[in-house]
C-alpha cells in the first residue's frame, strides 16, 4: 500500500485531496493547525501539529512516505494576502514550513514532493490588461509579483528546485489558480471570491443589492476542485517536474461572476462597487504547457463547478 503525507490536511484542498487518495487505496497521514473545518477528514491518522517547528515536521515524516503533499501555508483570499497587513506572517510562517519541509524531505529520502506554488507568483506587469493577461509558465521572469504571498511562493519554488538540483529530491510543481467548491471557507476575512459572491447573493432577498470590491471589471479564472485534484494526480504520475499552472482557461470578470451566481439562484439583485483590496486587474490560467506535457487540461466550466458551490453554501446558511 503507498502512503502519502498531506501536509495542511485540513485546508480546503487537503482535505479533499486526502479524500482522494483514500479513495485510490493509499495510506494517508494528515497534518495540520486544525481538523477540517465542515467534514471528517479520511486520513488514517491525523497530527494536529505546527510545521513550523522542525521537530513536528521530523515526526510526522518519520516513517518511508512514496508521496508527500506540500499544501501547509498562511494564505487566504484577497481581504487576506492583498491588504498587506498580514505580509509578515504569511512570508514568514509559510517558508519557515517550506524550508523544514524541503530539508526533511531530502533527508527522510521521500519518494516524490509535491509543492502548491500559485499564479500569484507571475509579474505585475504583464496582469494590467484585463483581457489579455500573460501567465505562461516561462514569464514568471523578470519577477515581479504583486504580494508578498507571491514572493514567497516563488522563494519556496526555486528552493524545492534547488532541494531537486543538488539533493536529488524528486518533485513537482504546480501554480494553482483560483480552486474553489464546497467545503472552501465562506465566510470571516480568508474567503476568496466564488465563495464570497455565492454568500452574498445566497444571503440577499430577490431586488436587493450585493457589494463588489473594486469596479467588477478585473478579470480572473476559477477551478473546480475536482479538476485540480485530478491535475495534482496526472502530474504526479508524470515526469514533469513543472512549474506548471493548474487553473482553467474560462476568464471571467468579477461582474461576469456575480451575474452567474445571481442566475444559479434565480435572483435579481443590483451590485454596489466599493473599495476593497484587488490585486492585479487581469489573469487567466494559460494551459499551453500543462496540455503539451501531461497531455490533459481541465474542461468543466465554471457554472457547472458555482452552482455545487452555491448549493452547497445555500446548506451551511440555513444550518
Ligand atoms: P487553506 O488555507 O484552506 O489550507 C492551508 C492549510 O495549511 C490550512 O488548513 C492551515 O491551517 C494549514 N497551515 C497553515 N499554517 C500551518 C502550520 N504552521 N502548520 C501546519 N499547518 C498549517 O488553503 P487551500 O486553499 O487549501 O490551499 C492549499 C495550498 O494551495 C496553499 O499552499 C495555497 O497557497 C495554495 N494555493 C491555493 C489556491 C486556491 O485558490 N485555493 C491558489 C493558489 C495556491
Amino acid at each position: 500500500m503507498k502512503r502519502a503525507l498531506v501536509c495542511g490536511a485540513g485546508g480546503f484542498i487537503g482535505s479533499h485531496l486526502v479524500e482522494k487518495l483514500k479513495l485510490e487505496g493509499y495510506w494517508v497521514r494528515g497534518v495540520d493547525l486544525k481538523m477540517p473545518e465542515f467534514s471528517l477528514t479520511m486520513a488514517d491518522s491525523f497530527a494536529i501539529a505546527d510545521l513550523r517547528d522542525p521537530e513536528n515536521c521530523k515526526w510526522v515524516l518519520d516513517g518511508y512516505f512514496d508521496e508527500v503533499y506540500q499544501l501547509a501555508a498562511d494564505m487566504g483570499g484577497a481581504g487576506y494576502i492583498f491588504t498587506g497587513e498580514h505580509d509578515a506572517d504569511v512570508m514568514h510562517n509559510s517558508a519557515t514550513i517550506n524550508l523544514n519541509i524541503a530539508n526533511l524531505a531530502a533527508k527522510y529520502k521521500v519518494g516524490k514532493l509535491f509543492y502548491s506554488s500559485s499564479a500569484c507568483i507571475y509579474p505585475a506587469y504583464n496582469q494590467v490588461d484585463p483581457n489579455n493577461p500573460k501567465c505562461s509558465e516561462d514569464s514568471a521572469y523578470p519577477a515581479a509579483p504583486d504580494s508578498d504571498y507571491g514572493w514567497e511562493k516563488l522563494f519556496s519554488e526555486r528552493m524545492y528546485l534547488a532541494y531537486a538540483r543538488n539533493y536529488g529530491l524528486n518533485i513537482r510543481i504546480a501554480r494553482f489558480h483560483n480552486i474553489f467548491g464546497p467545503e472552501g471557507t465562506w465566510c470571516g476575512g480568508k474567503e476568496k471570491a466564488p465563495a464570497a459572491i455565492c454568500r452574498k447573493v445566497a444571503e440577499a432577498q430577490d431586488g436587493g443589492e450585493i457589494e463588489i470590491w473594486g469596479d467588477g471589471e478585473q478579470t480572473r479564472s476559477f477551478l473546480y476542485i475536482d479538476e485540480c485534484l485530478e491535475g495534482i494526480h496526472r502530474l504526479m504520475q508524470s515526469n514533469f517536474i513543472g512549474p506548471v499552472n493548474i487553473g482553467s482557461e474560462e476568464m471571467v470578470t468579477i461582474n461576469q461572476l456575480a451575474d452567474m451566481a445571481m442566475r444559479i439562484a434565480g435572483k435579481k439583485l443590483s451590485i454596489r462597487h466599493i473599495e476593497g483590496p484587488l490585486g492585479v486587474r487581469g489573469r487567466n490560467s494559460d494551459n499551453n504547457l500543462i496540455k503539451e506535457r501531461l497531455n490533459w487540461a481541465p474542461s468543466k466550466s465554471l457554472e457547472e463547478g458555482l452552482r455545487k458551490t452555491y448549493d452547497w453554501i445555500g446548506e451551511q446558511l440555513r444550518k
